[in-house]
């Protein structure tokens, strides 16, 4: 009777124990969650974050999704009441103060359009606007305009004063876009808002454009992304055609492509990006993706990618330290070109 009362015992302390250690593992454990697909500086926007329990990774997922539309208020080309917006229709003659975020994006931006040679130039703007009407009258521009439009390009002619915070534009009709280089910014912003929050790992995904940090899911060692494949363009928005799958641990991605957004001209396709030196619209690519440690080098360097082509493009990523790029060249050849390095990132290479 004693005998088995100190078995029972010792079976009911045994079970208490192993409780309280899967308890303790599943305490440990991160949770990972979802945002679902959030519309976004005219995308889709999605983040995971990787936190202590459900509440703390709902607060990183909310503090990343109001750095996305801090941003999207700051520097939109639409929304008539940007900060934006006001320095298209007073930096000249200017000079006009601007807050610390615009000051900064636009900095950045200027930094990339130097360290590219123009290829990715931020004040494309009126070249943009020219190609949008252009669209709108099914009709591609003529020389006159073409002229026109590029005698008010040019990021030399932008001048920031880093002691006032303040810009001017040295010619009349000059305008900014930041759609290069807002995604690629607003996603790292949200990194950091994440991590203050206390992420232990996310995953921040702006069009396609994506960065990560920390512990993947489910005890991987790679978070594992997917590139859209150009050549089933009509299923963008679907998973599961993509041309490449890579694998990436602390670092961004970001991919430009003439499949996503695109204007159709007399039924000639039209890339969005625009090579200012031309003032034509780039068509010499179907993708470029850039893998580097941040999303703004990402993002501007692979629209620079584009309007450089395959052979000035990898002749640039090469010279940069710590950036890979992996192309597509244009219909109907796509052949699939990498700079020295970017096999590591590629998990899968998916046939067609
Ligand atoms: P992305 O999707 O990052 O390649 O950026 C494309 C957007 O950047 C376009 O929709 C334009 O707003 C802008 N853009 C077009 N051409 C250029 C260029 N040569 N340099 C910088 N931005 C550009
Ligand atoms: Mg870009």
């Amino acid at each position: 009777m004693e005998k088995n009362k100190k078995i029972l015992t010792a079976v009911f302390a045994a079970a208490l124990l192993i409780a309280l250690f899967f308890f303790l593992i599943a305490a440990e454990k991160p949770v990972v969650l979802n945002s679902g697909r959030r519309r976004i500086m005219g995308t889709f926007a999605s983040v995971t974050a990787v936190a202590e329990n459900t509440n703390a990774a709902k607060k990183c997922i909310q503090a990343a999704f109001r750095q996305f539309e801090d941003i999207e208020n700051l520097l939109s080309y639409h929304k008539a009441d940007s900060e934006l917006s006001n320095i298209n229709h007073n930096a000249y003659p200017g000079p006009l103060k601007l807050s610390q975020t615009a000051f900064d994006v636009i900095e950045r931006a200027v930094v990339f359009s130097e360290l590219t040679g123009g290829a990715f130039d931020v004040t494309v703007a009126p070249l943009v606007d020219l190609w949008q009407s252009a669209a709108d009258a099914n009709a591609v521009p003529g020389d006159a305009e073409l002229a026109d439009a590029r005698s008010k390009v040019g990021y030399e002619k932008l001048i920031l004063d880093v002691n006032e915070n303040t810009i001017r534009f040295a010619e009349e009709g000059m305008k900014i876009d930041l759609g290069g280089i807002a995604k690629g910014y607003a996603i790292d912003k949200a990194v950091e808002a994440m991590k203050n929050a206390g992420a232990v790992g996310a995953m921040v995904d702006i069009g396609g454009d994506i960065r990560v940090f920390g512990r993947p899911p489910k005890g991987k060692k790679y978070w594992h992304i997917g590139v859209q494949d150009p050549r089933d363009a009509e299923n963008y928005l679907l998973d599961g055609s993509y041309m490449l799958v890579l694998r990436l641990q602390n670092s961004a991605v970001a991919t430009s492509g003439d499949y996503r957004r695109f204007a159709l001209i007399k039924g000639q396709k039209h890339s969005h990006i625009i090579d200012t030196q031309t003032g034509q619209t780039s068509s010499r690519l179907s993708s470029v993706t850039v893998i580097t440690e941040n999303a703004v080098k990402a993002d501007a360097l692979a629209t620079a990618v584009s309007v450089l082509g395959a052979e000035k493009g990898i002749a640039l990523i090469e010279k940069i330290p710590q950036a890979e790029a992996i192309l597509l060249s244009a219909h109907p050849e796509y052949k699939l070109i990498k700079s020295t390095g970017g096999d590591k990132y590629i998990k899968v290479v998916s046939p067609y």
